[in-house]
């Protein structure tokens, strides 16, 4: 279905959800509308797997960033991608660029940019993401804080993925 998306350059906003952000959604309303209007919403730990099993639900799978992205990049061989890296500290996304490149090839690295900026520098980030010509975007920057940028910012981006991945980066760089 990503594939699909991708190769059909539809925008597609991907986020994850687990216990905490529960309890983050109860405090902050623009982070429970950024979640509202995701394209895709996924169940990230067994503390949502017990709440819907608690109301006779189960999901089909368990589905963190850090499970999905590489099953992604896998399923992408054959394929060429282009990827840019937003968020964590100052050089981890280099590291991860590094780690990405060794494990899968046919993705490429086109742009990266640590996760502390000012909100008024985001609309030049954005530009820097078009210019790159990134396929795939990935968003490090913590619940609710990078959930909230790709509500805000999905739009002016060119690249149809645009994924919410939370601590993805710093267990890439390890
Ligand atoms: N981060 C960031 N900018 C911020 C706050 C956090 O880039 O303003 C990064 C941080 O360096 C880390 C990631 O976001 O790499 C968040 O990791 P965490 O495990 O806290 O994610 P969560 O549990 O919130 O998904």
């Amino acid at each position: 279905m990503l594939q699909q998306r991708l190769n059909d350059r539809q925008c597609t906003r991907v986020m994850f959800m687990n216990a905490h952000c529960f309890n983050v959604v109860r405090e902050n309303p623009y982070y429970a509308t950024a979640l509202r209007r995701a394209d895709m919403l996924l169940p990230d730990g067994s503390g949502v797997a017990l709440a819907a099993k608690a109301k006779g639900r189960r999901f089909v799978a368990n589905l963190n960033g850090t499970d999905l992205l590489p099953a992604l990049f896998a399923s992408l061989r054959g394929t060429r991608q282009r990827v840019f890296l937003l968020g964590g500290a100052e050089g981890v996304s280099e590291d991860v660029a590094a780690a990405i490149s060794r494990s899968w090839p046919h993705i490429e690295v086109v742009g990266t940019h640590s996760g502390y900026f000012k909100d008024y520098a985001s609309r030049n980030i954005v530009n820097t993401i078009n210019r790159s010509g990134a396929d795939i975007v990935l968003v490090a920057m913590g619940v609710p804080r990078q959930e909230l940028w790709i509500d805000r910012y999905a739009n002016s981006i060119d690249a149809p993925l645009v994924f919410a991945v939370g601590g993805l980066f710093d267990f890439m760089a390890e």
